[in-house]
């Protein structure tokens, strides 16, 4: 499991959503930058975590720079950007080897 993702100047703890009732309703939250702490749901597999961790660091880089982006902006960006991921294996490894 993903422990840490940097966002900027904030490092965020991932840790799941434990709480079953929870767990129906979520697919992933974020606190406030200061509390640094993104929560996700860990039955979510595949495209749909990225595109859930994708959702919580965009709303983190909506915080910090005040873009104030519409949640709906925000799921649209984050679904696309997964979708594009899952199926450009070879941009995947350009990512790894431009960042390595
Ligand atoms: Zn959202």
């Amino acid at each position: 499991m993903l422990k840490k993702v940097k966002v900027g100047p904030v490092t965020y703890q991932i840790k799941p959503i434990v709480d079953e009732e929870q767990k129906k309703k979520l697919h992933g939250s974020i606190s406030p930058a200061w509390r640094q702490t993104i929560w996700i749901n860990p039955d979510l597999k595949g495209e749909d975590a990225v595109d859930t961790m994708f959702h919580e660091i965009l709303h983190s880089v909506d915080e910090l720079m005040r873009l104030k982006l519409h949640h709906d902006k925000i799921y649209y960006i984050a679904e696309a950007l997964a979708k594009v991921l899952k199926e450009n294996k070879d941009l995947r490894i350009w990512i790894d080897e431009q960042l390595t």
